[in-house]
């Protein structure tokens, strides 16, 4: 339960990111999402942030991004 503070969800992070799509602040954005990247054989992990859906504009023909929680 995340009750009232769901919209202020950052995900990994502690801040919201801008969106990688648009580049405009996600502040109080009701659909956003991280972007976990690793690139082996390193351990780093790179996050983006975006707004989902600019994230599935993003996306090939046929991709679709589908928020489970
Ligand atoms: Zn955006």
């Amino acid at each position: 339960m995340m009750g009232a503070d769901q919209r202020e969800w950052t995900g990994p992070v502690t801040t919201r990111m801008r969106c990688c799509i648009c580049g405009d602040d996600t502040e109080g954005a009701d659909n956003y999402i991280v972007l976990a990247l690793s690139a082996a054989p390193s351990d780093a992990i790179q996050y983006l942030g975006a707004h989902a859906d600019h994230f599935n504009r993003a996306l090939a023909p046929g991709f679709h991004l589908d928020a489970t929680e």
